[in-house]
């Protein structure tokens, strides 16, 4: 299983970290070990001092396929999740200095909690869903998917071309603006509309 993250698919998220708007999509890829265990905490790791939360609607493939053309790209799915891209933005920066790979910045264990997943049949519209993370109980992103630049079936499309997506496979597909540091005891709920599918402590 692989999770493929999708970068900067939210104009005002790119923005807010100086970032180009960009013309295709921007992806990398996390290890099936950065999925965080059911009922664990999220363990802060040591090697960084700005860990960040960033909310995103997960997509859970369910369909062998390569070169997928958008129009078809719909039956390659039937749940989606909501997941938190944990991101060291202190390391995340170095890697950008240096022109290096992000890896260590989002790849590391435990960086990618993930709700259960949901048929889609019980969403009305998929380009239309509001997603939020509370920290604390203050809410500190909300977003919608009609606000993404690249929409889901678009990401499988692009994605297929380099990667064979496999049964299980996680797409994030990006994170609205509102990104912020976390803190140790800080606990964090996530919700797609008025449910809350996410819930988690950092310790
Ligand atoms: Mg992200």
């Amino acid at each position: 299983m692989k999770i493929i993250c999708i970068g900067r698919n939210y104009i005002n998220h790119a923005k807010e970290l100086n970032n180009p708007v960009p013309t295709e999509p921007v992806f990398f890829c996390k290890p099936d070990t950065a999925i965080l265990p059911k009922k664990n905490p999220f363990v802060y790791p040591g090697f960084s001092k700005d860990i960040h939360h960033e909310v995103e609607i997960v997509v859970r493939i369910n369909r062998l396929g390569k070169h997928i053309e958008e129009k078809f790209a719909h039956k390659y799915y039937n749940e989606i999740g909501i997941g938190v891209d944990f991101t060291a933005r202190d390391v995340q920066q170095q890697c950008k200095e240096k022109g290096l790979p992000w890896e260590k910045a989002k790849a590391f264990d435990g960086s990618a909690p993930v709700s259960p997943f949901i048929d889609i049949s019980k969403f009305n519209d998929l380009n239309n869903l509001n997603f939020s993370l509370q920290v604390n109980g203050e809410t500190r992103q909300s977003g919608n998917t009609g606000d993404m630049i690249f929409n889901i079936d678009r990401i499988i499309a692009y994605v297929s071309q380099f990667f064979t997506l496999k049964i299980g496979d996680l797409i994030f597909t990006g994170t609205p603006e509102g990104v912020s540091p976390v803190q140790i005891h800080d606990k964090i709920d996530c919700f797609i509309e008025d449910q809350k599918l996410l819930s988690f402590s950092v310790k």
